[in-house]
């Protein structure tokens, strides 16, 4: 697999190749018992891919989405470090800061998209060190386990 960096992504939800930015969907929704935000999924904009309203209501959930559009590039990134900032007031509750992190990651981070399906075999083989991000780094992870 070869994916376009921070241009392609893999579906959340189907596995499939996101092939474009305006294919694709940042969703999450609130548990209204405690107002924590959780379940940030990158998925294609698609009924069969999507959160179900109906059920995520079902299980008293609100749910929450952004075209993808609206979270890439400079404008993207300032919009996750504010909503983190508002997090530490207590404006925001996350269920887990990480799974916001890692969406922040998939989205903004060149590479890290396809290195991410062989970060446990990397970190394993002691081939990566588990906290470098440079995009050397992440490329030849993909090359050493993605067959080049
Ligand atoms: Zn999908």
């Amino acid at each position: 697999m070869k994916l376009i960096p921070l241009k392609q992504w893999i579906c959340d939800s189907c596995g499939g190749v996101i092939e474009k930015p305006t294919d694709g969907w940042l969703e999450w929704y609130t548990e209204k018992d405690k107002s924590l935000d959780s379940g940030f999924r990158i998925v294609h904009h698609r009924e069969s891919c999507m959160y179900n309203d109906m059920t995520l209501n079902q299980q008293n959930r609100s749910p929450c989405d952004l075209s993808l559009s609206l979270v890439l590039g400079s404008g993207g990134l300032g919009y996750f470090l504010f909503e983190l900032e508002l997090s530490e007031k207590g404006v925001h509750k996350f269920a887990s800061i990480k799974e916001l992190i890692e969406i922040i990651r998939r989205l903004h981070l060149p590479y890290y998209e396809e290195a991410r399906l062989y970060w446990n075999d990397a970190l394993r083989d002691g081939f990566h060190d588990g906290c470098s991000f440079d995009e050397n780094t992440l490329l030849a992870i993909i090359q050493n386990y993605g067959g080049g």
